[in-house]
């Protein structure tokens, strides 16, 4: 069991830590998202390395001679930059579409990381409903760059039917256990018919 109050001191103590480290110039809007409490910690750093273009993709390590191909391994179809992996890949759009339907995030904006993160931002919807967002967003990165990863370094197939259900449940789960106090009855309802 997580020990809910050290969670959220831990929480804290390493936002305040970041935001003394980063300049006011290098802060950007996805800040507050990455620290959105319903976001579970391996998730939010994930998507705090992809949003900045920080992940080893093939197609840096390929740049640095450290392996021939730069292809994604997970289509074999394009070179596997961040964009590709999130989410132009064939594989990783329809888990993409999957949760955006799921989450009814902006359909324009669904194929390409920064702009669904940017979307979030600026919809007009509740508070409540774009952190649950968001952590969908980070879960979804989280997992591809983890079924990624399984596919190189242990051969293990991707199961994409897996994912998205297993994404569903880390959100919801993680949403459940840190609750806030006030919810709106309409937020409510929305989050229960999820
Ligand atoms: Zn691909």
């Amino acid at each position: 069991m997580i020990n809910t109050q050290q969670f959220t001191q831990e929480k804290y103590q390493i936002a305040a830590i970041y935001i003394l480290l980063c300049p006011p110039q290098d802060r950007k809007y996805w800040i507050v998202q990455l620290w959105g409490r319903f976001n579970i910690p391996k998730h939010r750093f994930i998507l705090w390395l992809a949003l900045q273009g920080r992940l080893r993709t093939r197609e840096k390590s390929h740049r640095f001679v450290i392996i021939d191909c730069p292809n994604c391994l997970l289509c074999n179809n394009g070179l596997e930059i961040i964009n590709h992996l999130c989410f132009e890949c064939s594989k990783t759009k329809q888990c993409v579409m999957e949760i955006s339907h799921w989450l009814g995030w902006g359909g324009q904006a669904t194929t390409e990381l920064n702009r669904v993160s940017k979307w979030i931002n600026r919809t007009k919807t509740c508070r409540f409903s774009r952190k649950v967002m968001v952590a969908g967003l980070a879960s979804l990165v989280y997992h591809v760059w983890k079924t990624r990863n399984e596919l190189i370094w242990q051969a293990k197939e991707p199961n994409w039917v897996n994912l998205t259900a297993r994404i569903k449940e880390n959100v919801k789960q993680m949403v459940v256990f840190v609750w806030p106090k006030k919810v709106s009855q309409k937020d409510e309802i929305w989050f229960n018919n999820l």
